[in-house]
Order: C-alpha cells, then sequence, then structure tokens
C-alpha cells in the first residue's frame, strides 16, 4: 500500500479508495449486526474488520470491572502464544494497549522504530509487525475495552484511515455491549427460570434431604461443574448431604474424599467459615495461595486438586432465623466460566429460599413429634406432669387430669401449687433425678384430691429446663397391700389359735396324773377333731385362693339339684351350730341347674359358715331356694352383725376383712367371699349381697338353669 498525503485534494483513485472502505466497513456492520454474543461480535470484528480495517492481525482485551487489568479475550493473526503471555496484564503495563486504557485515546503507531521509542520494553518482541494502531473500545464516554489492530508494512496513517479505525472501533464497542447486554439478559433469563424451576422442586415435599439432593442435580451443570451442600448435625458437626457432578464416577471420587478430609468446621475458609459465620463466600478466582494452604504438604491432595482445575467458587449459608443450617456449594472446574456478582447473588437468593425450607420441614417434623408424644402420652395409664422452671404446668396428660381430678385446660399454664395443693405435700416426698441417672424409686404418699382419699406413686426427672413427674395411682394395690399384711396377721392367729387348743388338749389327755372321764376324753377328742377340721380349712382356703390367682382350677359343669346341695351343707353345718343359732331351709319351686356342684358346696359352705359365724349373739340362718327368669337363686339370709352399706363391694376382695382386729373375736381369712365371687363367676353365674347393720345380711347365688 502506498503512503497517501495526509491533506488536501483527494486524488480521483483515493475517492474509489474511500468508496471502498466505506464498502467495507458497511460489510462490517452488517456482520456485527447479526452477531448475537459476544464470542460471535469478537469474530466478526477479526474477521471482517480485519479486512476493513486492511490489518493483518489483530486483538482485543477487555477491561476488568475494577478497571484495573486488561484480558485479552480474542486474536486472530498473532502467534498462539500471544494469548497465554497476554492472558491478562496490568492497566499500568507499558504496553500499546495498556496505555490506550490509561489516556483513553487512538494509538497511531507507524513503525517498529517508533514503536520500540514509545514502548522500550517490547523492543526485540513482534518482529513480524510494523505499523500499529491502539483504539479504545468505548460506549457513552464508558472505556469498555481496547482493540489493537497490526500492519503487515508501515505506514503513515492519513486522517480518513484514522477515521474509519475509530468507526470499527465505535461499532465494535457497540456490537460489544449489545451482544454482552443480550448475553447478562439471556443469562438473567436463565436465572430465573433455574429459581423458578429450584423454588417448585423445594416446595414439593417436606422431605428436605431429598428436595436438596435433587437441588444439588439440577444446579449441574447450569450453575456449576460441582454443587454440594453440607448440613449442620445435631452435635453440631458438618455432615455432608449431597455431592453433585455430571460424572458419577468423579462423584464417587468426591466422597472418598470427603471421608479422608472431612470438613473442618474451624477452617478459615469455605464450608466451615461460612457455617460458622453465616456469610457467604464468593471466590470469582479462587487464589493459589488458598489451595496451597488448604493443602498442605499433602502430595496425593495436591495432585487431585490439580487434576479437578477447580477455579472459582461461591459458598453460601442455608440460613433461617439468625442460625447457618447449612451451605451450598458452587465450584467452577473444567467447564463452566468464572463466576460473576449475578451468579452469586442467585446462588445467595437459592440458599436463601433452601434455608427457609429446611426451617420450615424442621419445624413442621418437631411439631409432629411433639403432636406425636402429646398423642402418645394422652393414652398412656401414668399421669405426666411437665413443669416449667418456674413451677408453671406445661403439660397434663388425661391420666393426670383423672388422678388428680383437674382438667388439663384448668392446669395449664398456671402454678401447679394453684391447680394442686396437695402437690406440696407430694413433691416434698418425691425423689428427683438427672436425666440419665438411674431412676430413684417412686414414693406412695396419701393424697387427699377434692375429699377423696388416694394413694398416689410418684416420681420425677429434673432435665434442667423443667421437670417432668410421672404419677400413678396406686389406691387398690396399696389397699390390697395393707390386706395382705393384715391377712399375715390374721392367718398366723387363725391357725395359732386351733394348734394352740389341739396342743393343749393332746397334753391334757397325755398327762398320767389326770384321771379323765370317758366323757373328758371324748370331749377333747371331739375338740381336736374340730379345731384341726378348721385347721385345715383355712389352709385350703389359702392354696384354693391361690389356685384361682392362678387360673388353675377346673370347674366341671353339670347339672344338679340345688336343694340336694344344700340339704346336704345344712346338713353338715348342724353338727357343730353355737347356741342360740338355727338353720332352716326353705325352698320356693326349684329346679335343676348347670353347675359344678362340688364348687357349690363349697360355696354354701363358706355362706353359711359365715352366717353363723357373724351372728355371735344367736338368730335364724334360713337357705331359700327359688327360680326366676331361667336362673335358681339360692339364699343365705342371717339376723347378725350386718354390713354397712360401704363395704358391700369390698367385703369380696380378697383378703378383705372388716374388722381385721376382730373386735367381736369372730376370725377369719378374708378369702371366704373371694372364693365364693371366683367359684360363682367361673361357674357362669353371680352372687349379691343386701345388708342392713345390725340387723343382718343376706348373699344371693344365682346360677343359671339346667
Ligand atoms: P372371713 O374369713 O373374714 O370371714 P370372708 O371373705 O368370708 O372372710 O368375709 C369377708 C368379710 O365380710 C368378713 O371379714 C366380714 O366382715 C364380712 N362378712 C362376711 N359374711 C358376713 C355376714 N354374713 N355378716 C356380716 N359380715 C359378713
Amino acid at each position: 500500500m502506498k503512503l497517501r498525503p495526509e491533506r488536501g485534494i483527494l486524488p480521483a483513485e483515493s475517492l474509489e479508495d474511500a468508496a471502498d472502505r466505506a464498502y467495507r466497513l458497511q460489510r462490517v456492520s452488517e456482520r456485527l449486526a447479526e452477531a448475537l454474543t459476544p464470542q460471535q461480535v469478537l469474530d466478526a470484528v477479526l474477521t471482517e474488520g480485519l479486512r476493513a480495517a486492511e490489518a493483518r492481525a489483530g486483538a482485543i482485551g477487555a477491561i476488568s470491572e475494577n478497571g484495573e487489568t486488561i484480558e485479552l479475550l480474542a486474536q486472530r493473526g498473532y502467534r498462539d502464544n500471544v494469548l497465554t503471555d497476554y492472558a491478562r496484564f496490568p492497566v499500568t503495563a507499558d504496553l500499546p494497549m495498556s496505555h490506550v486504557a490509561r489516556t483513553g485515546k487512538p494509538l497511531f503507531i507507524s513503525s517498529m522504530a517508533e514503536r520500540n521509542t514509545l514502548f522500550p520494553s517490547l523492543r526485540g518482541r513482534g518482529q513480524d509487525g510494523h505499523a500499529l494502531a491502539v483504539l479504545p473500545l468505548t460506549l457513552e464516554g464508558r472505556l469498555i475495552g481496547v482493540i489493537g489492530l497490526s500492519f503487515g508494512q508501515d505506514m503513515e496513517f492519513s486522517e480518513s484511515r484514522r477515521q474509519m479505525k475509530v468507526t470499527l472501533a465505535r461499532q465494535a464497542a457497540l456490537a460489544l455491549e449489545r451482544a454482552r447486554l443480550y448475553e447478562a439478559e439471556s443469562a438473567a433469563r436463565d436465572r430465573f427460570a433455574f429459581i423458578a424451576e429450584a423454588s417448585e422442586l423445594l416446595s414439593s415435599s417436606m422431605e428436605y434431604e431429598e428436595t436438596l439432593s435433587r437441588l444439588a442435580q439440577l444446579a449441574v451443570p447450569r450453575l456449576a461443574d460441582w454443587c454440594s451442600i453440607d448440613m449442620v448435625g445435631e452435635d453440631g458437626e458438618i455432615e455432608r448431604l449431597v455431592v453433585a457432578h455430571e460424572d458419577p464416577e468423579k462423584v464417587r471420587w468426591a466422597k472418598e474424599l470427603q471421608e479422608r478430609y472431612p470438613p473442618n468446621a474451624a477452617a478459615p475458609h469455605g464450608v466451615g467459615y461460612v457455617i460458622r459465620t453465616g456469610q457467604p463466600e464468593f471466590l470469582p478466582e479462587i487464589p493459589a495461595e488458598l489451595i496451597d494452604a488448604a493443602i498442605g504438604d499433602d502430595e496425593e491432595l495436591r495432585r487431585i486438586v490439580n487434576e479437578l482445575g477447580l477455579h472459582s467458587s461461591i459458598c453460601v449459608p442455608l440460613n433461617a432465623r439468625g442460625r447457618a443450617l447449612g451451605a451450598l456449594s458452587l465450584v467452577a472446574a473444567e467447564s463452566h466460566p468464572p463466576y460473576t456478582q449475578a451468579d452469586f447473588a442467585l446462588a445467595v437468593e437459592l440458599a436463601r429460599r433452601a434455608g427457609i425450607i429446611v426451617d420450615n420441614a424442621r419445624l413442621f417434623r418437631e411439631a409432629e413429634r411433639g403432636a406425636n408424644a402429646a398423642r402418645a402420652l394422652a393414652y398412656v395409664a401414668d399421669g405426666v406432669v411437665l413443669l416449667d422452671r418456674d413451677g408453671i404446668v406445661r403439660h397434663w396428660n388425661t391420666a393426670a387430669a383423672a388422678i388428680t381430678g383437674v382438667a388439663e385446660e384448668e392446669a395449664l399454664g398456671e402454678r401447679v401449687e394453684d391447680v394442686l395443693p396437695a402437690w406440696e405435700s407430694l413433691s416434698a416426698h418425691m425423689p428427683l433425678v438427672r436425666p440419665g441417672e438411674q431412676a430413684a424409686r417412686p414414693v406412695t404418699v396419701p393424697l387427699t384430691i377434692q375429699g377423696r382419699e388416694l394413694w398416689v406413686s410418684a416420681s420425677g426427672v429434673d432435665f434442667g429446663e423443667g421437670t417432668v413427674y410421672a404419677l400413678s395411682d396406686v389406691t387398690d394395690e396399696h389397699a390390697l397391700e395393707t390386706a395382705r399384711a393384715e391377712f399375715v396377721a390374721t392367718a398366723s392367729h387363725e391357725l395359732r389359735t386351733p394348734l394352740a387348743a389341739v396342743y393343749g388338749a393332746i397334753r391334757t389327755l397325755r398327762r398320767d396324773d389326770l384321771q379323765l372321764t370317758d366323757e373328758e376324753e371324748n370331749a377333747f377328742l371331739e375338740m381336736i377333731e374340730s379345731e384341726t377340721g378348721h385347721l385345715s380349712q383355712i389352709v385350703d382356703q389359702i392354696l384354693l385362693a391361690g389356685q384361682l390367682d392362678a387360673g388353675a382350677v377346673e370347674i366341671e359343669l353339670g347339672e344338679c339339684n340345688p336343694a340336694d346341695v344344700a340339704s346336704a351343707v345344712i346338713e353338715s353345718a348342724s353338727v357343730h351350730l353355737p347356741d342360740g343359732v338355727s338353720l332352716r331351709l326353705a325352698r320356693n319351686g326349684t329346679q335343676r341347674i348347670v353347675c359344678d356342684e362340688n364348687k357349690l358346696r363349697q360355696v354354701l359352705t363358706n355362706l353359711i359358715d359365715n352366717a353363723v359365724k357373724y351372728s355371735p349373739d344367736g338368730g335364724q340362718v334360713e337357705i331359700r331356694l327359688a327360680a326366676e327368669d331361667g336362673e335358681c337363686l339360692i339364699q343365705v339370709a342371717d339376723e347378725g352383725l350386718g354390713i354397712p352399706s360401704s363395704e358391700l363391694e369390698r367385703i369380696f376382695e380378697k383378703f378383705y376383712r372388716l374388722d381385721p382386729q376382730q373386735t367381736r373375736g369372730v376370725g377369719g381369712s378374708g378369702l371366704g367371699l373371694y372364693i365364693c365371687r371366683e367359684l360363682v363367676e367361673r361357674m357362669n353365674g353371680r352372687i349379691e349381697v343386701d345388708s342392713e347393720p345390725g340387723r343382718g345380711s343376706r348373699f344371693t347365688v344365682a346360677l343359671p338353669a339346667g
């Protein structure tokens, strides 16, 4: 190309040249208009643009956001190593592009010699270059990059040539910005779509572990090469929930790595830092020193990390209610470009939503667990009372309400002493243990609650934030225990009295110094006979009661005539009838019944014995037989001591006696009526009593007719 004069009238061929240049610029504009992505813009500038400018080579650099560095985006026509050698250089460098970036003005250099004068550091470099044009890429006064053009020969740049290059640069800047905006907009659209998709996923289920795992899969490869989510476990340990990568082999590898190098909660960077501080960490470019520090001397780890090629990362906390529940990490490695502010904002938003979901799911689980516990507590037989540290009732289950007679709604939120005055005497005796300690034996305390005499067994656990008490109503057990203790006393007395009599009689009979008449001897022998009979009766009762308890009594049902059984019992009872007591059978039509004849005999014997026994002042004992509605009623009525109505139920209980101290001198084991009721019920019948104290009692046995 010839050198053209700078001023004056352009010759005719110059007009042609100008038209040609205009045409070429037009072509560049068309190509640039078609370019959608920044890459397409760069391609268009470095092909059509170079051709239009008649340049041999060209390169385009972008100014970093902070305006401090120039990053070479693309080149055409230079040697391959240019892109690596000048990948990124500071605006302060002694280089033509840096110079233009600093001044914001185009720079035209006619020859290598001029270049070397201006930029001494370039001396000896770029031997193949001659003239050079470096132009700022500006938009509304804002510098976004620099374009450099190298020409195949030295040349003076005429005004029109200069103008042409400036126009090219302006067009390139516009196209580049437009493509960037377009790209940013479609990226924003993608991000928005991703957030929408992720939100739908996050709200799809309460199983947040599953949902977060799927979220990590969704993020790969759209947001990251690697996506992992770590959660804070119950004991504060960091637990990896998921790690996702497109290649399952790499995931397996990452899991192994995780096991070998578990996350460090105290680490100054990464997951540990983010969870500890609740602050996100954004590393657009992971600094080599950071990787070095993390690796230490571990060569094996260094090899792995190098192979992974991690270069940019975002780690954001899953925060909820001021606490970090976990962290979401996105890492760019082999395929993903370095992260931008927009990516970071997206990650923050994603983590915010995930944090809420995890928190909600946990609250829901907690509530559900609480509801299940409450449901369980509502059905347990023991009363459960939970007091907070201030002694306010926080839980009062159904059984607690039943035992204390205080309804749940009356108790909740109140001081326990206010709703249950007896509490004070209860808690005074109650042993409290700490969680995990061996429970102390519950104490059993008598309480009068709303006029009821109760025995309550209670124990408590003090867990720091409050105390939980277990109460049970052991009134029945306590009564049985008392009766049993009384039985031991009664039974020993009952056994000792006849034994003493028998012993005394035998000693008397054996005495040589006493001359007994036949009559006297007979009286002693009869006494021995009757007392031993009495003894064996008591022993039989004890044995039978034990067998009944064990379910070891066999009932052989058959048909029999109750009148015959009653007559036989009366006959044998009549033999030892005390003075003043008479026995009589009254039948008002009878019918055969279904029963075990021996057991019925035993029942009637007991009832008649009692009737006689509890008529210490004499009177008539009548056995009445009647048929009624398919049943046979056998009544034993006396005119003796009678039974207070409050005791009518209890006399059938095992060991229960009205008068354990035997103030009326009437002994017994407290087992007779218990045995009667058990036997009658096993024969499909029932036994009832009515009585008037001082006037007598009437026991009725009803058995099914045959
Ligand atoms: P015991 O061996 O003490 O007689 P029971 O079980 O036969 O035991 O009777 C229980 C209690 O019921 C007795 O202690 C007595 O107080 C009362 N009782 C039973 N039968 C009569 C009755 N016919 N008249 C009055 N009290 C009775």
